[in-house]
C-alpha cells in the first residue's frame, strides 16, 4: 500500500535561514501521521526575497506553516490578516489559508505561556522577572508576562536601542523596566531569550549566581543548554527551549487544523516524555 503523499496532500512548511536544525518537522510529522490528517510538515530553507511569495505560495495551495529566524517581521507583510498576538509583538510565527485569505499569527506568545506554566506550576502574576534579549522570542515571552500580570519584567540586552523599541512596541508600561545591566535585585524567574546557548563556547546568557526563584532558558539544544544546567546544579527549578518549542507547535496545530494535536506523540517526537 502506498503510504507516501498524494496528489491529495496538503504541504506545511517552516520558512527560514536556517532550518536544518529545526526538531518541528518531526514532531509535526509525527502529530500529523497520529491524527490521520493528510499533510506533510517540510523545512524550506528562503531568503527574505523569496519569502512573501513562497509563503502566499504555500497557503494557497491550502497549507500553512511556521516562520522562524530572521523572517518573521517580513512575514507581517507577506499575509493579509493579523492575528492579535502578531500584532502586539510584531512578529509572525504561523500562516495559514482561511476565510478567504492568508492569516498570519504569533503562538510564540501561547508558547511561551505555556512553557512557563509547566515550569512554575502556575501563571506568572505577581512576579518579578528578568529577561536577557530583546529580539523577537523576548517580545513574546513580555506579550505573555504582560497578559498574565508578572508584577516586574526588567529587561537587558546588549543593544540598549533594541531593549527601547522592544518597550515601544508594548507602549512602555510601567512594569516594563529598562536595565543597562544585571541589578542586583532578587527576581522570582529568570528567563534567557538570547541567542547565546545555542552554540558550543557560548558565554552564558545570565551570570550563574543571579538570583532568581526559577529559570527559562528559550534555546534547544540536543542537550541540556550550558545554563540551565548551571542553574540546576544550584538546586534551581529550570528548564530550555523545548517545552516552548512544543507549546508553540501545538497552538500552530490548533490554528491550522481546528482540533486538538496528540501531545503525547508530540512530547515523545521531542524526547520530552509523556
Ligand atoms: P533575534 O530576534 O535574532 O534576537 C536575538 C537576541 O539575542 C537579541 O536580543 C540579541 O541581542 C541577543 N544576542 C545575540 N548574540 C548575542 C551575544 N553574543 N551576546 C549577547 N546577546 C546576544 O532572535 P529571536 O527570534 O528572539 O530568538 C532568540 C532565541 O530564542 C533563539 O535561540 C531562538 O532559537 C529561541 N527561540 C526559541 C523558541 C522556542 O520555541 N523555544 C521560539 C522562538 C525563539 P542584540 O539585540 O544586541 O543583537
Amino acid at each position: 500500500m502506498n503510504t507516501g503523499p498524494t496528489a491529495r496532500t496538503r504541504l506545511f512548511a517552516l520558512l527560514g535561514d536556517p532550518v536544518e536544525h529545526s526538531l518541528s518537522p518531526i514532531f509535526q510529522n509525527a502529530a500529523l501521521y497520529a491524527s490521520g490528517i493528510d499533510a506533510r510538515y517540510m523545512a524550506l530553507r528562503c531568503s527574505t526575497e523569496a519569502l512573501p511569495a513562497l509563503l502566499r505560495g504555500v497557503a494557497e495551495a491550502g497549507g500553512g506553516g511556521n516562520i522562524t529566524v530572521p523572517h518573521k517581521e517580513i512575514a507581517m507583510r507577506a499575509v493579509d490578516r493579523l492575528g492579535d498576538a502578531a500584532r502586539r509583538t510584531g512578529a509572525c510565527n504561523s500562516f495559514g489559508f482561511g476565510d478567504g485569505g492568508i492569516w498570519g499569527d504569533n503562538t510564540d506568545v501561547e508558547g511561551f505561556r505555556r512553557a512557563l506554566h509547566a515550569l512554575l506550576g502556575s501563571s506568572s502574576s505577581g512576579m518579578r522577572v528578568l529577561l536577557v534579549g530583546a529580539g523577537g522570542a523576548a517580545r513574546a515571552a513580555v506579550c505573555a508576562l504582560l497578559d498574565d500580570g508578572a508584577a516586574s519584567i526588567t529587561v537587558v540586552n546588549r543593544s540598549a536601542d533594541r531593549t527601547r523599541r522592544l518597550a515601544a512596541q508594548f507602549g512602555s508600561p510601567t512594569s516594563l523596566q529598562l536595565a543597562d545591566r544585571v541589578p542586583p535585585d532578587t527576581f522570582d524567574l529568570a528567563v534567557n531569550a538570547t541567542t547565546l546557548g545555542l552554540r558550543a563556547g557560548d558565554p552564558l546568557p545570565l551570570e550563574p549566581r543571579v538570583r532568581a526563584g526559577a529559570a527559562l532558558d528559550l534555546v534547544y539544544t540536543p542537550e541540556e543548554t550550558p545554563w540551565v544546567r548551571r542553574m540546576r546544579e544550584r538546586g534551581i527549578p529550570a528548564a530550555d527551549g523545548r517545552e516552548m518549542l512544543l507549546q508553540q507547535g501545538a497552538a500552530a496545530f490548533r490554528l491550522w487544523f481546528g482540533q486538538e494535536p496528540p501531545m503525547d506523540v508530540m512530547q515523545r517526537a521531542l524526547g520530552l516524555g509523556g
